[in-house]
């Protein structure tokens, strides 16, 4: 568990992830990690935004001096209308990840770290079912989409699954029920594995060689989600490698220089 901040108390540093929850975050670990293993002194620490005062606590945090934000649930919207110099891809998914204070500039890294962590796991002739439609799943939504994957769509609240799919276009079932016959891969895009809920997946219907993925990750090494994907024999990820994957992205985008790969993951182990 981190140490958390609330924004109004922030201390000296460089960089930070703000969220709320936020004590879960690896990414101060990570991000540290790689600072060390390349001799920086900047600090990157985590700090809690509750929901509404994402504007103020990043105006504040700028005018600490801080140079980089990472952005996780439920703020990446909030994050994405602050910044002024908006990148279009974070601009089409709605969602920013990544902040650069001095210019107020954003970038999402979600989308290309994970479609790295995919590679060739998942075939592009089965359909992609995708659960949930919050700040990652539209970015994941927008790069997969574009990298030629099918989705079927699934959110508690199905307004925003409908939403969604109208944002990204493209091909994309909303489903008003967890419909998992025939997908390559079950895709958990949200944050019920940190509040430790149940999806209502009937996992008896899953094929048997689909990979579940869950972009949420726990100290305890499984989630939810991914315990009742194992129960039913399925091969499984969690979201660390995503995490290094877009950490890196952001790393190299504030610093100019290669991230230190390997370091932020064994940081994580
Ligand atoms: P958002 O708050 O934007 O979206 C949350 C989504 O989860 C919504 O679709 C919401 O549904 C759904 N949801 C929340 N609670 C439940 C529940 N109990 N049952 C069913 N659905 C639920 O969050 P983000 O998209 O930013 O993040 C989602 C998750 O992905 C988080 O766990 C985050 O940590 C993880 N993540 C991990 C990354 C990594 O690097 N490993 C990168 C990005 C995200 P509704 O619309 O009905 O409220």
């Amino acid at each position: 568990m981190n140490v958390v901040f609330e924004w109004q108390d922030a201390p000296t540093a460089e960089f930070a992830v703000i969220g709320d929850p936020i004590s879960h975050s690896l990414s101060p670990r990570m991000h540290s990690a790689a600072f060390a293993a390349l001799g920086l002194a900047d600090r990157y620490v985590a700090i809690h935004v509750p929901r509404g005062e994402v504007a103020q606590a990043l105006d504040h945090l700028r005018s600490l001096g801080y140079l980089g934000v990472n952005v996780t649930v439920p703020h990446k919207l909030d994050a994405l209308l602050w910044a002024q110099d908006r990148e279009p891809y974070a601009e089409k998914a709605q969602a920013a990840n990544t902040l650069r204070l001095k210019d107020r500039a954003c970038r999402n890294t979600d989308g290309p770290g994970f479609l790295s962590t995919l590679e060739s796991r998942v075939a592009k002739n089965s359909p992609i079912l995708m659960i949930g439609a919050g700040g990652s799943a539209r970015a994941l939504a927008v790069s997969l989409i574009e990298a030629g994957y099918s989705l079927r769509l699934f959110n508690r609240t199905m307004p925003r699954a409908e939403e969604l799919a109208k944002l990204v276009g493209g091909n994309i079932e909303v489903i008003d029920a967890i419909r998992p016959e025939g997908v390559g891969l079950l895709l958990n895009t949200t944050s019920a594995s940190l509040t430790g809920d149940e999806l209502p997946i009937p996992w008896h219907s899953v094929e048997k060689n689909a990979l579940a993925y869950d972009l949420a990750y726990s100290s305890t090494g499984t989630t939810p989600f991914l315990a009742r994907a194992k129960e039913h024999g399925l091969a499984t990820l969690d979201g660390r490698e995503l995490l290094v994957q877009q950490g890196a992205l952001s790393f190299e985008w504030w610093h100019g220089q290669d991230a230190p790969i390997e370091a932020m993951r064994e940081a994580l182990k």
